[in-house]
């Protein structure tokens, strides 16, 4: 059993992007906005300039308060679009519940949008020319492709369905010519469909939900979940497990992603791969 190590992957990535900045001699810069106290999307944009000083990506970051009017939030937006020395925005979700968060993701330049949740960029990855892609199924090709792991031709059954994970996962690898199945929480028969997987791909936020029985001996099995569970023995009170069994289905499987250790740390290299990709655009 292969396990798909995501902490030496995005190490290799982050240097390759720091190679690819200082060869050329770029001058990239991301442009990271926080509205609001949120706990975790603090601790978010945090590790994201971090990665980005290390790759030598300047940051900017623009921490607005809660009660930001989403007019305001607008306006910042189009101030970024319009700084030719910014070639990327990210807006961290979620918004406070009073902005409307597909109006202000609209507003960002499609080609400053590194996390491409731009409907523009959405339609280019589905008509398959895509300019970016989304981060955390980018990161799941890049681990699978990082481990010569062969998706033509292969079932691959993706776990999940949101627009962030499920639905461009299943597009990315339907362009590789992967078999592709979507399930949901209304799918019939849903560890039959599991098992007929040669990859899985879990992203549905369920702790440990994919089971040994449900997975066919051999499988490639990526875990994209993130789940706190109660542990008294952890100094924080919980610990973090992915969608998948890992103990269980590790020993059944080919391959297969840790949590964390996984593709949580591939989602932020590419966040960086995405920003060089589009201040390479402009030269
Ligand atoms: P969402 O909550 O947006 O979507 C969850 C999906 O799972 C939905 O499509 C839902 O189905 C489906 N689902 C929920 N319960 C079941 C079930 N019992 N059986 C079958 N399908 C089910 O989650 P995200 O896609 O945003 O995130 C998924 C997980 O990935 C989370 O743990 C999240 O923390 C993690 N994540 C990790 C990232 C990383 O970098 N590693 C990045 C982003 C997310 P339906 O549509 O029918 O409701």
């Amino acid at each position: 059993m292969i396990i798909l190590d995501g902490k030496k992957v995005a190490e290799s990535e982050r240097a390759r992007i720091k190679k690819e900045i200082e060869d050329k001699k770029l001058s990239v810069c991301l442009a990271a906005v926080l509205v609001g106290n949120d706990g975790p999307s603090q601790i978010y944009v945090a590790s994201k300039e971090k990665d980005c000083a290390e790759v030598g990506i300047r940051s900017i970051g623009i921490r607005l308060p809660e009660d930001t009017a989403e007019e305001t939030l607008i306006a910042k937006i189009r101030e970024l679009n319009a700084d030719p020395s910014v070639n990327g925005i990210l807006v961290q979700l979620p918004l406070p519940k009073h902005i409307n968060e597909e109006r202000v993701l609209e507003v960002i330049d499609p080609l400053k949008d590194v996390d491409c949740f731009h409907p523009f960029n959405y339609g280019k990855l589905l008509a398959g020319n895509q300019i970016v892609e989304p981060c955390t199924p980018k990161g799941v090709m890049t681990i699978l492709d990082y481990y010569k792991i062969d998706i033509s031709g292969k079932n691959a059954v993706v776990l999940g369905r949101s627009n962030i994970v499920g639905k461009p996962q299943a597009v990315l690898l339907l362009q590789r010519n992967a078999t592709v199945t979507i399930c949901h929480s209304k799918t019939k028969n849903l560890a039959d469909v599991i098992r007929s997987a040669d990859i899985v791909v879990a992203a549905i936020g369920k702790p440990c939900f994919v089971t040994a029985d449900m997975v066919k001996e051999g499988a490639v099995v990526i875990d994209v979940g993130i789940n706190r569970v109660d542990d008294a023995t952890k100094p924080k009170g919980y610990r973090v497990v992915g969608d998948v069994d890992y103990d269980a289905v590790a020993p059944k499987s080919y391959a297969i992603t840790p949590v964390p250790g996984g593709i949580g740390l591939m989602t932020r290299a590419m966040l960086l791969d995405n920003t060089l990709k589009l201040a390479a655009l402009k030269k």
